[in-house]
């Protein structure tokens, strides 16, 4: 009798516990879709993905499709440009529609021959300025030699990559100025998500655009900050345009620059800003299906075993 009784409660306590992690498990998944990301551990190739290259102190965001269409916005520096191409080569890329180069600094364009050269490249989106420096004429010389339409970016083009999802130039609103504020910037929507890409694009640039283009069109969920979280970026006024729930800061881990500056971090923090930053992480990938966005972490366990481990050690 004693031993049934013994037995009935070991089953009364499992379901008890079952009860509980599937009720905190449910309410993870519930308020993680209320406040917009859901951590994950596995990339879901059923939908696209924004990927933030870690290519160390400069930016190579990839943006992929499920149905075999690739954007590209800038190609990391000379010096990591196999490393990039070994990347991409790595989520399937084979070849590129769009490759947009935000503005002829090395760190963004220095692996941009050698991307040319190893992938077809049907399209090439770049501000109306040029560079006197070696980099410069090798991308020149690569974009000649693949063949590809060589676009002039210009503020209100629309493009699309592929179902559902759009991108829009919006920067520079006048390419007459130094390289950075030069920058091509980028709205991509995919359905009800969106992401802002703004190369090293600084004050002058950004309130440039906001003039142009008003607060609505800067509204984003995600934003590439402006030259790897420098504080000649990010203004007050861009930013509380822009509100960002998410942002990506794109720098090499102990980079001479001091990037990303406190001001920069303190200012997104102040608007409940959520920062991820490719120096801490590595590679940061989102993926969104129209409506939700996901962060695929390098963290193996998943949600429910993060919060078990946080309650039981
Ligand atoms: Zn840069």
């Amino acid at each position: 009798m004693a031993r049934r009784r013994k037995k009935n409660n070991q089953k009364l306590l499992a379901t008890i516990v079952l009860v509980l992690v599937g009720l905190v498990g449910t309410g993870y998944l519930w308020l993680s879709g209320l406040f917009g990301i859901t951590d994950t551990t596995v990339y879901d190739e059923t939908m696209p993905g924004v990927i933030f290259l870690d290519v160390g102190q400069a930016d190579s965001i990839l943006i992929k499709s499920p149905t075999g269409e690739h954007m590209l916005i800038d190609a990391g520096k000379n010096d990591t440009a196999e490393q990039l191409v070994q990347m991409l080569r790595d989520y399937k890329v084979d070849d590129l529609d769009y490759l947009i180069l935000t503005h002829p600094h090395e760190d963004h364009v220095g692996g941009a021959d050698t991307v040319l050269e190893h992938f077809e490249v049907k399209n090439v989106i770049s501000p109306d300025i040029g560079a006197d420096s070696k980099t410069w004429r090798d991308v020149v010389d690569a974009i000649e030699a693949e063949g590809c339409m060589d676009i002039t970016a210009s503020v209100g083009a629309t493009y699309t990559l592929f179902e559902g999802c759009k991108f829009e130039i919006l920067g520079p609103v006048d390419a007459d100025t130094d390289l950075n504020n030069a920058s091509v910037v980028v709205r991509l929507d995919y359905f009800e998500t969106s992401f802002l890409f703004t190369g090293d694009a600084e004050e002058e640039a950004e309130k440039a655009i906001l003039d142009r283009v008003g607060r609505e069109k800067l509204d984003v969920d995600v934003l590439k900050v402006g030259h790897h979280g420098s504080s000649t970026s990010s203004c007050a006024e861009f930013l509380s345009a822009v509100t960002p729930s998410y942002s990506v800061i794109s720098c090499g881990k102990d980079n001479s620059y001091g990037h990303p500056h406190s001001e920069t971090v303190t200012a997104l923090q102040k608007i409940g800003s959520q920062i991820y930053r490719t120096d801490q992480e590595g590679t940061v990938i989102l993926q969104s299906n129209g409506e939700q966005l996901y962060r695929i972490s390098s963290d193996p366990s998943t949600p429910l075993e993060k919060i078990l481990n946080s309650i039981f050690g």
